[in-house]
């Protein structure tokens, strides 16, 4: 099949890329001509394991191509899919610009019949308003399907290649035999493709994010109501995920959510509940918790410091919102940076990929290390914000030389706190007793 990607970011690039794997011949679009050129001299603009190998195999057979060209791009396509970006607008809700824009664009340049795909993560009602977009100036018979995207970056060659199920919103029998098409290859192993109507796709996605936010936001509260009275939150963990109606993932207590998705998803839930004059109250303190959980190591670092923060070198390990991305958006890692600074810190951080991506934010006001354990050289204490592994079983001869205290303040319980012991550290964690 032919296919054109509208949005070569984390979804399109990949999206483009693994149908290209499955032999379609894709043309990805974006406005960005930095971007394009670098995909067009073979640069991949993004940190994403596992897409190195599919995109340089699939651009040599000339299945996957690049252009800023919208009508050049969708020439011939099949089926046009929207990978466009859908931030949180001034009140909350998810800002339709993009796609809407694009949907403008594109009825004037269709050619022949062509399912247009929304993948963005789109507000109820969405692919109407994008259906009545290419209406407008439309001379030819189309179709839009809500086709939300569930991939998780740093997983996400293997969730596409590999997904628990396809969710396909559309109501046309045409739509539904192209998607089915397109798909096959990807659920040979009998995970379902999920037909319903575009409405109900649009809130599935939402839906799947508000809760997983949901589930790792009570854990964080249970791990603070732990603290209090002297429980300890990985064992709480490990009692309840055997449970099978509750489930081992999500359930690991931290310094709050972070990421491209769960904050503006969640924002934008609310934000239509709010529209349709429904109060989803669990929504509201799930944000309100998480906006809290951000911020709970500062005071800890700060008592330990005697209040003061001013002049004290603080390394940090971990930037990005998850191990095995450079994404940097809403991390926490940024907020607790800021506030570290705002104190009079000094911050000298490591992440194995998403250093240049907070280099572009913050510059010069973070030193940023060659290494682990060039951050902790003459460094006060070490703050753990992302569970990159290789943290976890790091040299601590090395580090004990390193640093100038042995105090570490883990936001992700990376260490184990007999282990914290043995080693003479000073051990702040979530959830669990201090290690003092
Ligand atoms: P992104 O910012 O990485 O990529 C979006 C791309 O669209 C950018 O390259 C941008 O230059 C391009 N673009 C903007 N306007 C354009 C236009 N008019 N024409 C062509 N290109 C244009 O965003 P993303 O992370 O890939 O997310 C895209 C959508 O997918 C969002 O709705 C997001 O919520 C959803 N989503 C993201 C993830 C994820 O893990 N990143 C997972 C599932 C769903």
């Amino acid at each position: 099949m032919k296919i054109a990607v509208v949005g070569t970011g984390y979804v399109g690039l990949v999206t483009g890329t693994c149908f290209a794997e499955t032999g379609n011949q894709v043309t990805c679009v974006d406005i960005d001509e930095r971007k394009v050129e670098k995909l067009n001299n073979r640069i991949i603009p993004i940190y994403e394991p596992g897409l190195d190998v599919l995109f340089y195999r699939n651009v040599e057979e000339g299945r996957l191509k690049f252009t800023t060209n919208l009508a050049e791009g969708i020439k011939g396509a099949e089926v046009i899919f929207l990978a466009l970006p859908t931030p949180p607008g001034e009140d909350g809700s998810a800002d339709l610009k993009y796609i809407l824009g694009v949907a403008n664009d594109l009825g004037p340049i269709l050619e022949q019949y062509a399912v247009i795909v929304d993948k963005s993560t789109v507000p109820v009602g969405t692919a109407e308003k994008v259906h009545a977009g290419i209406a407008k100036n439309a001379k030819v018979d189309f179709d839009v399907v809500s086709n939300p995207e569930f991939l998780r970056e740093g997983v996400a060659v293997e969730d596409f290649m590999k997904p628990d199920r396809v969710v396909i919103g559309t109501k046309s029998d045409k739509a539904k035999a192209v998607m089915n098409r397109l798909y096959a290859p990807l659920v040979r192993q009998g995970n379902p493709v999920i037909f319903m109507d575009e409405r109900s796709a649009e809130m599935t996605k939402y839906a799947a994010n508000a809760f997983l936010a949901t589930k790792i936001t009570f854990m964080n509260e249970i791990a603070n109501l732990c603290e209090k009275v002297g429980a300890n939150v990985d064992d709480i963990r490990k009692g309840i995920g055997t449970d099978s109606r509750i489930g081992k993932r999500f359930l690991f207590a931290g310094i709050g959510y972070g990421g491209s998705c769960f904050p503006k998803d969640v924002q934008a839930l609310a934000k239509t509940a709010q529209e349709y004059d429904y109060d989803f109250r669990v929504l509201k303190s799930v944000m309100d918790v998480n906006a809290g959980q951000k911020k709970r190591l500062l005071p800890v670092i700060k008592q330990h410091f005697g209040g003061d923060l001013k002049g004290k070198t603080i390394a940090i390990w971990g930037l990005a919102f998850k191990p095995y991305t450079d994404d940097i958006r809403e991390a926490p890692a940024l907020d607790n940076i800021r506030d570290l600074l705002a104190e009079g810190a000094k911050i000298t951080a490591y992440d194995p990929e998403a250093m240049e991506n907070v280099r572009n934010i913050l510059g010069n006001q973070v030193t940023f290390a060659h290494t682990s354990y060039a951050a902790l050289d003459d460094a006060d204490a070490l703050v753990i914000m992302t569970e990159w592994p290789m943290f976890r079983t790091p040299e601590f001869e090395k580090m004990n030389l390193l640093l100038k205290n042995k105090v570490i303040f883990d936001g992700r319980n990376v260490y184990e706190l007999d282990q914290m012991r043995e080693l003479g550290y000073t051990y702040y964690s979530i959830g669990r007793e201090a290690v003092t």
